[in-house]
C-alpha cells in the first residue's frame, strides 16, 4: 500500500467515525429536545393545577383589604340585556334614598377604617337615579382617598348637563362605561369627558372586543353543591353587592327575590345568605363572611356557565337564566 493509499484509508476511517459521532449527537439532540418538550408540558400542567388551587384558596381567604366595594343605588336598568347577571330586566323599580346611602357609606367607612381603594357606584343603571349627583358628592366626602367610579352603560351620558360633568370633575368621580354593541356615539361621550377632564374608561375589554354575554344558568331546585360552586365562582369573595344596609355575596343573591316574584319560583333566601352591616363589629367579621359559601350558592350551576353569547335584549324569559 502506498503512502497516499494509507492516508486515504485513514481519512476514510476518520470520516466514518465522524459521521457516526454526528449521527449519535443528532440522536441525543432529538432525545434532549423531546425531553425538554415533555418537561415544559409537565411544568405547564403543574402550573395550571397550582393556579387552580391558588384561585380556590383565594376564594376562601378573607380579603385583607377589599379591592373594591360595589354599592347598588337602584335596581333597574334602561338597557336590559338578555340573561343579565343582576336580573335587571325583571326587577321591581327601586331607588335607594340618598339618606340611606349616606348612612350605609358612613358605616362602611367605620368598618373599613375608611380604607377602600375603589368604590363602584352601580345600579341597575346608576344614571337613572335622580339624586346621583348629591350621592356621589356625599360618597367623595366620606371616602376622600378612594377612587370612585360610576359604572354605567353610558346611554344617558349624552343627556347629562354641565352640572353633572362639573360635579364629576370637582369631586374626582370617574366614569366606567361598558361598550355594548348599541347605537351610541361612544367617541362623542369620550370627547365630552375629555373636555370636562373627567376620567373615563371602558369596562373590561369592551373597548377592544365586541361585548358578549355569559349565561349563568340557575338550578331552581337548588340541588348543586354550594361549596364547590363557591370555590369555582368568579364572583364569590370578589364582587359583593352592598345595598340598603345589607351586603350580599353577589348580585344574584341580592336580586333573587325579584326573580322569584317574576317567575313564581322558590329559591330560598335565608338570613345566612347576606349580612346586615349594622350588626358587623369588625372588618374581619365582614371579610370572613364574604369568604364562605352561602346556602344560596346551591342554586347556581357554575360548571354550566357559557361565555361569548352575542349581546341581545332580554325578552324577560325564564330560559335566559336557566
Ligand atoms: S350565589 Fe354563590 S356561586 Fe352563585 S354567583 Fe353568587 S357567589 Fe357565586
Amino acid at each position: 500500500m502506498t503512502q497516499e493509499e494509507d492516508i486515504e484509508k485513514r481519512l476514510s476511517t476518520v470520516e466514518q467515525a465522524l459521521t457516526q459521532i454526528i449521527h449519535y449527537i443528532t440522536q441525543q439532540d432529538t432525545v434532549v429536545n423531546q425531553l425538554s418538550q415533555t418537561i415544559t408540558q409537565q411544568m405547564e400542567e403543574i402550573k395550571s393545577k397550582i393556579d387552580k388551587v391558588d384561585r380556590k384558596y383565594k376564594k376562601i381567604t378573607p380579603q385583607p383589604i377589599f379591592k373594591n366595594v360595589i354599592y347598588s343605588i337602584l335596581t333597574h336598568c334602561n338597557l336590559n340585556c338578555k340573561g343579565c347577571s343582576h336580573f335587571a330586566p325583571i326587577v321591581d323599580k327601586h331607588f335607594v334614598s340618598p339618606e340611606i346611602i349616606h348612612k350605609d357609606l358612613l358605616k362602611l367607612a367605620n368598618i373599613t377604617g375608611n380604607d377602600i381603594p375603589l368604590l363602584d357606584i352601580i345600579g341597575g343603571e346608576p344614571l337613572l337615579h335622580p339624586d346621583l349627583i348629591p350621592i356621589v358628592i356625599d360618597a367623595r366626602n366620606i371616602f376622600p382617598n378612594s377612587v370612585i367610579k360610576i359604572v354605567t352603560n353610558g346611554m344617558l351620558l349624552p343627556k347629562q348637563d354641565e352640572q353633572f360633568w362639573i360635579a364629576c370633575f370637582e369631586n374626582n368621580i370617574e366614569l366606567n362605561v361598558t361598550k355594548y354593541p348599541i347605537n351610541l356615539d361612544f367617541n362623542k361621550i369620550e370627547q365630552t369627558a375629555k373636555e370636562y377632564q373627567v376620567a373615563y374608561s371602558y369596562f373590561g375589554n369592551s373597548a377592544i372586543e365586541t361585548k358578549t354575554m355569559r349565561k349563568n344558568p340557575m338550578d331552581l331546585h337548588g340541588k348543586q353543591d354550594s361549596r364547590n360552586n363557591f370555590l369555582r365562582c368568579s364572583l364569590s369573595n370578589d364582587c359583593f353587592i352592598f345595598r340598603e344596609g345589607y351586603i350580599y355575596p353577589c348580585a344574584l343573591v341580592a336580586n333573587s327575590v325579584y326573580f322569584n316574584k317574576r317567575f313564581n319560583t322558590n329559591m330560598k333566601l335565608s338570613e345566612r345568605d347576606y349580612i346586615d352591616v349594622y350588626s358587623v363589629k369588625s372588618y374581619e367579621e365582614l371579610s370572613y363572611f364574604l369568604s364562605r359559601p352561602v346556602p344560596f350558592c346551591r342554586y347556581c350551576k357554575i360548571s354550566k356557565i357559557t361565555e361569548g353569547h352575542p349581546w341581545q335584549l332580554s325578552k324577560c324569559e325564564l330560559s335566559e337564566w336557566t
